[in-house]
């Protein structure tokens, strides 16, 4: 296997599908080792993001029913609380959910599953050559749909910086910040989403019922709709405090934030669209990107030569800083290949090839 594969995939889950992709995608040839030889029966990831679907897109899975579902004709699907020492044979789980429903009702169970109340988060996300991703890295209860989008966000984080490495033109320091990225940003994700909402709606259910006041119930109902939105508004993760993005000083790698159209290094590329009526994300390339709004020749012209200099796939988007694109408040954008900014600027830097070489975590090598 060492000879014929580059990269070895263990768990052929959502997260290690992805990665082959992401991986074989840039050229990396990959073996996924499953244990299990038929799909799960349960849907683990009915609620994906935005951001999950541009993943979609980027590997031309975006049409595709890519996890399976169940098939929900006649089928239910019920999460409840059990006591610790439960097993699928020694509690009663129809009489949990005729309880639940508040009447009787006959049915059969296809999948009985168990999952922890916990949050738990790797030390670190790397050991030399071997990386952890998805639920492997991170765990938690599924509550809010955080798992298995950060799951396919790390791909995306650490899938270019590895194929990068293996192509040539990346770096160990590089696929270090992999670690340092993506680690903060679930720490915030899991205390400050996750078990905050937990938190949210226990306290809900203890102070309200209809049954006792049902008035009271309703206003507090109403308003915790409200407050799902404003809590999703707050919800940017980013790296503006990356080794290898030209973040503000003192930025930190976290999952908060607030969004925006300009564009800021750490922080994922806002959507415009360009003045060919194509959105940015079609047009930007697999490997790194400059987008140049109304500069000259001479600006791009750094920029290509540091990509050749240091082997750097590049590719060149030119327009005009107007109808929208002014919105992103930098003519000159560096674009990660996970479509995160790497650096902004209005006119060229002293060194393109200090700003590509630190992008790659290859500062001191040229
Ligand atoms: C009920 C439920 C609902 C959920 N809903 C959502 C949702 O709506 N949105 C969301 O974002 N997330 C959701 N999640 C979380 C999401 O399912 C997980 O985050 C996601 O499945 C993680 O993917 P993964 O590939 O990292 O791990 P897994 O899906 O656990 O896949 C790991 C794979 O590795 C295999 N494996 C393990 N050990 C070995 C071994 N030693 N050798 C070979 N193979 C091995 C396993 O068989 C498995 O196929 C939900 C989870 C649950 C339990």
């Amino acid at each position: 296997m060492s000879k014929r594969f580059r990269v070895v995939i263990v768990g052929g889950g959502p997260v290690g599908m992805a990665m082959a992709i992401e991986l074989g995608q840039r050229g990396i040839s990959c073996a996924i080792v499953e244990r299990r030889t038929v799909p799960h029966r349960i849907p683990k990831g009915q609620g994906l993001t935005q951001r999950s679907m541009e993943h979609f897109y980027r590997w031309g899975v975006a049409d595709w029913r890519f996890f399976g579902r169940i098939d929900a004709e006649e089928g239910f699907f019920f999460h409840a609380p059990v006591p610790m020492d439960t097993t699928r044979d020694n509690y009663d789980f129809h009489g949990l959910m005729q309880r639940a429903a508040g009447f009787e009702f006959a049915c059969e169970f296809d999948y009985v599953g168990f999952w922890d109340m916990a949050v738990a988060i790797a030390k670190q996300y790397q050991v030399g050559r071997v990386f952890i991703a998805g639920d492997a890295a991170h765990s938690h209860p599924p509550y809010g749909g955080y798992g298995l989008n950060n799951g396919l966000d790390d791909v995306s984080n650490l899938g270019w910086k590895l194929a990068a490495q293996l192509n040539g033109w990346g770096s160990d320091a590089s696929m270090k910040t992999y670690t340092e990225e993506r680690q903060p940003i679930f720490r915030e994700t899991a205390q400050d989403f996750i078990l905050a909402r937990i938190r949210t709606d226990r306290d809900f259910l203890e102070h309200y019922h209809p049954n006792r006041n049902r008035e009271e119930f309703e206003r507090a109902w109403e308003k915790g709709k409200t407050d799902t939105p404003a809590r999703a508004m707050t919800y940017d993760p980013h790296c503006e405090g990356s080794s290898i993005v030209f973040g503000p000083p003192r930025g930190t790698c976290s999952a908060r934030g607030t969004h925006t159209f300009a564009a800021r290094p750490g922080h994922h590329l806002p959507s415009r669209l360009l003045s060919n009526r194509r959105n940015v994300f079609e047009a930007l390339g697999r490997e790194f990107t400059l987008l140049a709004f109304d500069v000259g020749d001479g600006a791009v012209a750094m920029f290509e030569r540091a990509s050749a200099l240091l082997a750097v796939p590049l590719t060149v988007i030119r327009d005009s800083y107007s109808d929208g694109r002014e919105a992103y408040k930098a003519r000159l954008i560096l674009v990660r290949p996970d479509h995160y900014v790497a650096w902004t600027g209005d006119a060229a830097p002293d060194s393109a090839t200090a700003v590509a070489a630190k992008a790659v975590g290859r500062t001191g090598t040229v």
